[in-house]
């Protein structure tokens, strides 16, 4: 599962704070001059026992006022596609390098400057007008049968989604994950999911609320637009069709709740099963398209929506399909088409479903499209969007990620497991065959720190300065080889799923391992000249907060070689959930709003993680002082790792985002992460938190879990 540092829905309102342009930063002028904890951003009026999260952020809070623009600020700048104004600061620079060194053809650093050049290139693109899209939209023209369109549908397949880090969606008609298998994680298997929906959920087609409706009706003032822009005689009509197209899908649809469902997605089938299970599109001929032919079997993750979907391609109009494949194409490729067509976009997917109202500056669409897999607004996973993502990631991890650093953390990673060990061994509720279940898939974890050990090959992939159409098309299709050709294969634990210059982490069930990007390093999560007390608090407890998910609910659904099998014992999860009902009931009594509270049972897992986080960094952070006093400078050791903690959640959200975050998110809001260290007895010692202070709960009260 994602780490999520900050919920960033797919429909919230970001602009990004004006940065100093290309040319200007050569140096890190952001580098702190301070290391460990801000103390200006503290309001020491508050007792520390009374409101936590304001002690240590209450004069940033004061301070800090959301750009009119935005929906959401923290200390750091950070945005939808897992960068912050460091971070995109520091790619800028390493593009401007690539750029003025005049690399030779064919190198990763010509791919980049090249890459990022035709996507700055706004006078060629307006000059190529649709040329670039003449030939596919010629062979969609082509078509004369369902037997044409069940190739064409396969042609357009991409390894666009993944089951198990919330990227659901694809609008393409169905996405592929290649990825260890569910019954066999020693090889990589054929993930196929839903698809064929431009909004983000099925929920924007069937929800209705008002805004739903509100924003359907501008969606289809949208699709009619753009199909004018790509010269279709009678836009209106079509566009009412292909809506009617799309909203057939959606109730096709799996719900999200059903897709984390592991056991629901685990449906193995032959080739030969999809004419049976879900008769109307012809899937050889989809299969030849995609390239597929030869794959034997399919894991199928939501097989109502593939029934349902391929009896629409018997039952809706060949010229309705003909218009959709116009429509993705153009949809998918409009930020990189003239401006009319790239403005109607943004109307949409910026103005109405994000909320923005201006686009941020063109070079950072350039940092973000060169180096990162999400766009904008956070919700359009393009294919080949960010394909040069490893590349970047091969230089920033060389320029800002130093050995010393490296094995900082990876000091600090072994004290933590260690620390998880101790505390697993000591566990009286959970059965010994559980346990050594647990203790076995703590001692086969892989956790990624940094950058991957091997780097991708980019040499079959073709860039040229002029063409971003075409960059972005083959880097689509160059990502989808690389998948494709791994099928069957053995797999390697070792692959990353996200770039180096992510701020961001992410857990991989299937390979029992954890990937830290080098992007995540950075204060307030992590500073090489901190103290320890503070990266414990701050980076530790997110590393423990990911550890702590390969045993929780989610966790147990995999063993220690990523197979897909419960490892526990009934009577483990019954004491378990008896445990964790406490701390539910704890979350609930948090009130945002006079008629909004947090929901314990919706935020649990987040919430066990957390606590579990902070518990073994707290151990882990004791143990790395071997028995020495802690340096103190103004706090003592331990309130410095607590403040380190609460520091890193410092944000501020408007109303309207935040009352959604309560609703929507498996994670509870920034201002009350850091509350969870009154289940610590340690912390209580560390502020002399007393029995009238607010937070303070009784020892009997305090819940652990680990
Ligand atoms: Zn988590």
């Amino acid at each position: 599962m994602k780490f999520t540092l900050r919920f960033l829905p797919p429909n919230s309102a970001y602009v990004l704070l004006a940065l100093a342009p290309l040319a200007a930063h050569s140096q890190d002028a952001s580098a702190q001059e301070t290391h460990g904890i801000v103390v200006a951003n503290m309001d020491r009026s508050v007792k520390p026992g009374d409101d936590f999260y304001q002690y240590a952020n209450g004069d940033w809070l004061k301070r800090t006022e959301i750009p009119p623009d935005r929906r959401y600020i923290d200390p750091n700048g950070l945005d939808f596609d897992d960068s912050n104004d460091l971070t995109r600061k520091r790619i800028a620079s390493l593009i401007e390098e690539a750029t003025k060194t005049n690399a030779p053809a064919g190198s990763n650093a010509r791919k980049i400057a090249d890459f990022y050049h035709s996507y700055m290139d706004e006078a060629t693109i307006e000059a190529k007008g649709l040329a670039p899209l003449r030939p596919h939209l010629d062979a969609i023209a082509a078509i004369r049968d369902k037997r044409d369109l069940a190739r064409a549908l396969g042609e357009s397949l991409r390894a666009d989604v993944d089951g198990l880090n919330d990227d659901f969606h694809t609008a393409n008609l169905f996405g592929l994950w290649v990825a260890p298998g569910f019954n066999d994680p020693e090889h990589y298997a054929a993930y196929l999911l839903q698809g064929g929906l431009e909004m983000p959920d099925r929920e924007y087609y069937l929800s209705g609320s008002d805004s739903m409706r509100d924003i359907r009706s501008k969606y289809q003032t949208h699709v009619s637009a753009m199909l004018k822009l790509a010269g279709l005689t009678d836009p209106d009509i079509c566009a009412q069709h292909l809506i009617e197209l799309e909203h057939a899908i959606a109730e096709k649809h799996s719900g999200l709740a059903d897709e984390h469902d592991i056991n629901k997605a685990n449906n193995t089938w032959k080739q030969a099963d999809f004419a049976a299970n879900a008769p109307g599109l012809d899937w050889a001929e989809y299969f030849r398209g995609a390239g597929l032919s030869g794959q034997a079997s399919f894991i199928v993750w939501q097989p109502t929506a593939f029934t349902g979907e391929s009896a629409l391609v018997v039952s809706t109009a060949l010229d309705t399909w003909k218009d959709w494949l116009v429509f993705r194409l153009i949809e998918d490729y409009a930020e990189v088409l003239p401006k009319a067509l790239a403005d109607e976009r943004f109307a949409f997917f910026g103005k109405v479903l994000s909320g923005k109202t201006e686009r941020r500056p063109r070079w950072q669409g350039g940092v973000a499209i060169v180096s990162s897999k999400m766009d904008e607004t956070g919700s359009v996973l393009l294919a080949g969007r960010g394909v040069l993502g490893d590349a970047v990631g091969q230089m920033y991890a060389q320029s800002y990620f130093s050995p010393e650093t490296k094995a900082q953390i990876e000091a600090m990673v072994a004290n933590i497991i260690a620390a998880f060990r101790r505390r697993i061994d000591a566990l009286r509720w959970m059965d010994p065959a559980t346990k050594a279940e647990a203790l076995a898939k703590l001692s086969n974890l892989y956790v990624g720190i940094g950058y991957p050990e091997t780097w991708r090959d980019y040499s079959s992939y073709e860039v040229k300065a002029d063409d971003i159409f075409g960059n972005l098309w083959r880097g689509g299709l160059f990502d989808y080889h690389r998948f494709v050709a791994r099928l069957g294969h053995p797999v390697d634990r070792r692959d990353w799923c996200m770039y180096p210059q992510a701020v961001d982490a992410c857990e991989l069930p299937l390979q029992n391992a954890i990937n830290y990007p080098a992007a995540h390093f950075q204060p307030p999560y992590f500073d090489p000249q901190a103290p320890a007390a503070v990266n414990y608090g701050a980076i530790g407890m997110t590393i423990g907060h990911e550890i702590s998910h390969v045993f929780d609910t989610t966790g147990s659904a995999f063993d220690s070689t990523g197979r897909v099998r419960n490892w526990w014992k009934p009577a483990d999860l019954a004491h378990f959930n008896a445990a964790t009902a406490r701390l539910a009931a704890q979350y609930d009594t948090y009130k945002p709003f006079l008629d909004l509270a947090v929901n314990g049972k919706q935020t649990l897992n987040e919430n066990v993680a957390d606590l579990g986080g902070i518990s073994a960094a707290y151990d882990a952070y004791r143990t790395s002082l071997a028995g020495k006093a802690a340096p103190q400078n103004g706090f003592t050791g331990d309130q410095q790792f607590f403040l380190g903690f609460a520091q890193q959640w410092a944000s501020k959200s408007s109303e309207a985002f935040l009352r959604e975050q309560v609703m929507t998110d498996d994670h509870s809001p920034d201002q009350f992460r850091p509350v969870t260290v009154r289940n610590l007895d340690a912390w209580y010692a560390a502020f002399d938190v007393k029995p009238a202070d607010k937070l303070y709960l009784a020892p009997a009260d305090r819940v652990r879990i680990w």
